[in-house]
């Protein structure tokens, strides 16, 4: 449990704010990002606080890491036509703005637009 204010991704994991979710196990949550930069535009949010950012996350587990790759494909599949961006922003300095590990699943059409995610 963290002890600064809840990330804005640690309240849509506890449902306190509302998100267009469209996957969910007892790990993780995938939900459509508020501001698409892409015609599919996901996010993969383990429910766990625990790690900041994707090197965090590969390092405390790796299965877990593991387990938003292989989720990132499905729903690419699933929304798009399975071909896909994955994006892991890390740090402010390269766009990081929820510091709670996330992936972005950006497909359909993509153009240099979308390579910040
Ligand atoms: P970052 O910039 O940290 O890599 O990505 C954070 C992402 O979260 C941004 O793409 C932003 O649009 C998205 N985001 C921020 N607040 C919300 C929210 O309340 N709901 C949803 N669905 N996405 C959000």
């Amino acid at each position: 449990m963290s002890t600064t204010e809840p990330t804005i991704f640690e309240r849509i994991v506890a449902r306190e704010i509302p998100a267009d979710v469209v996957f969910e196990n007892e790990r993780l949550i995938a939900f459509r990002d508020i501001a698409p930069k892409a015609p599919v535009h996901l996010l993969i949010v383990p429910k766990t606080s625990e790690y900041t950012n994707i090197a965090e996350l590969a390092e405390g587990d790796p299965y877990l890491m593991a387990e938003m790759v292989t989720t990132a494909a499905d729903l690419a599949a699933e929304h798009s036509n399975g071909e896909y961006r994955l994006v892991f922003n890390s740090g402010s300095s390269a766009g990081q703005t929820v510091f709670h590990v996330h992936a972005h699943v950006l497909s359909g059409n993509l153009d240099e637009s979308s390579l910040a995610g």
